[in-house]
């Protein structure tokens, strides 16, 4: 076990929630990268690949990643919802009453708020 451990975190990359945020957000990009020494990284780090986060040895390889196959499922991984807490819960039926309720009150008050708008024009 503690082998086969070492052999799938040996190549790990970060997680697709942590990716979203990085295409989200370029200060949590930065706040990624400062967390690593450039010289440890291939090509100094100035070849990055956001989607896989994934560092190249020069400009020439990552584009050749970024045609390929693997990059491309990533790509389209990402655009799928990611997974939440929420989510899990509305599949085994918990908090669906819950969010539509919140949901019909949501409804409520932008008619109230559209009702006083509409009294104060
Ligand atoms: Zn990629």
């Amino acid at each position: 076990m503690g082998a086969l451990r070492k052999i799938k975190t040996k190549r790990r990359t970060r997680d697709y929630d942590q990716v979203i945020a990085d295409v989200d957000s370029s200060r949590h990009l930065a706040q990624y990268k400062a967390s690593k020494d450039p010289e440890d990284l291939p090509g100094l780090g100035q070849h990055f690949c956001v989607e896989c986060s994934k560092w190249f040895e020069s400009d020439y390889n990552l584009k050749a990643h970024t045609k390929g196959k693997n990059h491309k499922r990533r790509v389209r991984l990402l655009q799928e919802e990611p997974h939440s807490q929420e989510l899990a819960e509305a599949a085994v039926g918990l908090g669906v009453v819950e969010n539509w309720r919140g949901h019909i009150k949501r409804a409520d008050n932008a008619a109230d708020k559209a009702d006083k708008m509409e009294m104060a024009a």
